[in-house]
């Protein structure tokens, strides 16, 4: 009873009026369950306490998409203790039940999918087809690592030594912390929560206090695939309380995190400074941020690289850790390049994500609105405003969609993460020149050529060193199980989600000789 071969779910035909009208419905069906009352989850039981956050829609912040329930530190201790009890006898739960219960996961949010992805429109801003794409993208994960355990969970003979049978085989590491982003709040939280879980670890998960209540229907997605008490918990809250603890917490084996480098940084040292009492080291994997370029070549389709360009820096309003925030355009092609460029960013829609004409609306909240306002004044002083275009209202955290070009390699604009819609354009004389100054963040996350000269490609294939290189299309889009995901540099430790690796990590590898 081998599952059948991993296939990725398809996203939904947009073209299709009949899919626009049903998304439609579901939009108003889950309008009407706002604001969503969110519990903790600790042990099984559904906890609702005295303290209470809000979480809105960053396109319009009158309207509350959930009261969520905040966690304190007696809480988490006890979510910590709650998953260190359920340990044992999750452990010992052979390999093939437990993906079992990613696959009946998958098949619970497959029939979910619209409400699924309407939650998402309202919560964290994303257009129609981003939100699919990332509900998509959650089942993917469930139904490829469900998979890959049931590869890796057979025991591995080594050698042939007459007398000796030697066999390496993987168990989990204990209790996971999982503490997950915003920006794709369905599919990130999904990939590194049954990550850990199908290796055997029990967790405990903080959303992010943007998107607590996509977090909790993933919860409960788990919870109604009839996932064990005490397997996975659920702690939303602020991180000054909820990821200290998890961070620093003894019995927590390891932490899968993603999300901003300071914050990631800061993770990796809290999590090795030891305690006396720690029984064990903790593995900490992170994904943090990008810088991430786009090289125009002189013989590129331009026609086919300003469509992607837009895509890969604007979608979702740039605040992918994948965006294209820099443009390295050959001098041959400039001026034609960044007319076309100028031209198609103008002809954009812009405004409220409700309505599906929109490409980009809000960013995700007064900080990042903030961030990015910042940014542009920096902008100002250190380049050229080549595009520039404000919209939307006070009632949504909007920012202008912003290109800026005569950005230099040094300046803050080519070397900082912003996180929002803002592109710098650089000019090169020539193809080693783009791929020095593509190389040259301290990031390593995504890229991309457009190119028709065999030899420039494989050069860059070679020399643009990013965990995620793409010729002749954009940057961002990784699909599970086609484009493993993740950088290295500043960009993160560990191996790549949505790849034949990624489950090792949750893992430790062990060896058992017995002389016959
Ligand atoms: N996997 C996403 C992509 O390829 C980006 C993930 C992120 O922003 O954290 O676009």
């Amino acid at each position: 009873d081998a599952p059948p071969p991993f296939a990725n779910e398809p996203p939904w035909d947009w073209t299709q009026s009949q899919v626009r009208r049903d998304f439609q419905q579901a939009l108003t069906k889950v309008r009407t369950s706002f604001p969503v009352k969110v519990p903790l989850m600790v042990g099984g039981q559904k906890i609702t306490g005295d303290r209470e956050f809000a979480s809105t829609n960053p396109n319009d912040m009158r309207e509350v998409v959930g009261h969520v329930a905040s966690a304190g530190r007696r809480e988490v201790q006890e979510a910590i203790r709650a998953a260190k009890e359920a340990f044992a006898a999750w452990r010992d739960t052979a390999p093939r039940d437990r993906a079992a219960y990613l696959f009946k996961a998958a098949q619970i949010a497959r029939s979910q999918r619209f409400e699924l992805a309407a939650l998402q429109v309202f919560e964290v801003g994303k257009s129609w087809k981003e939100a699919d794409a990332d509900v998509c993208e959650a089942i993917d994960f469930l139904e490829y690592y469900g998979r890959e355990m049931i590869r890796l969970g057979t025991p591995q003979r080594m050698g042939h030594v007459p007398g000796e049978m030697s066999h390496l085989f993987y168990e989990p590491r204990g209790v996971a912390a999982v503490i997950a982003p915003w920006n794709f709040p369905l599919a990130i939280s999904t990939g590194m929560t049954s990550a850990a879980l199908v290796t055997g670890n029990t967790v405990v998960y903080k959303p992010s206090s943007l998107s607590p209540v996509i977090g909790w229907r993933m919860v409960r997605l788990f919870e109604e695939a009839g996932l064990p008490s005490g397997v996975l918990n659920f702690v939303p809250g602020p991180g000054s309380v909820v990821g200290d603890i998890l961070v620093s917490h003894p019995d927590v084996a390891m932490i899968a995190f993603t999300g901003s480098k300071d914050v990631g940084l800061n993770i990796l040292q809290r999590a090795h400074e030891t305690a006396p009492s720690a029984s064990m080291i903790k593995n900490v994997v992170l994904e943090l941020g990008g810088k991430n370029a786009i090289i125009v070549d002189a013989d590129a389709d331009l026609d086919e690289a300003v469509v992607h360009v837009l895509q890969s820096a604007f979608g979702y309003q740039g605040q992918k850790c994948s965006a294209c925030s820099r443009l390295i355009v050959l001098e041959e092609n400039y001026d034609k390049f960044i007319a076309r460029l100028k031209a198609a960013a103008e002809s954009l829609e812009l405004g409220p994500v409700e309505d599906p004409k929109n490409l980009m609306g809000a960013v995700i909240d007064a900080s990042a609105k903030a961030k990015v306002l910042e940014y542009i004044q920096v902008g100002r002083s250190e380049g050229k405003v080549l595009v520039e275009r404000s919209f939307g209202d006070p009632n949504g955290h909007y920012v202008p969609l912003v290109i800026f070009t005569d950005i230099q390699p040094h300046h803050r604009l080519a070397q900082e993460e912003i996180f929002g819609p803002v592109l710098s354009v650089l000019k090169v004389s020539s193809f080693d020149e783009a791929l020095d100054v593509a190389n040259g963040t301290p990031y390593a996350l995504t890229g991309a050529v457009f190119s028709r000269s065999p030899e420039n490609i494989d050069k860059a294939k070679r020399a643009f060193r990013v965990g995620n290189l793409y010729i002749n299309r954009g940057c961002t889009g990784a699909i599970v199980g086609r484009h493993p995901f993740g950088g290295f540099k500043m960009s993160g430790i560990g191996s790549k989600a949505g790849g034949p690796d990624y489950l090792l990590q949750f893992m430790v590898p062990r060896n058992v000789v017995e002389n016959t």
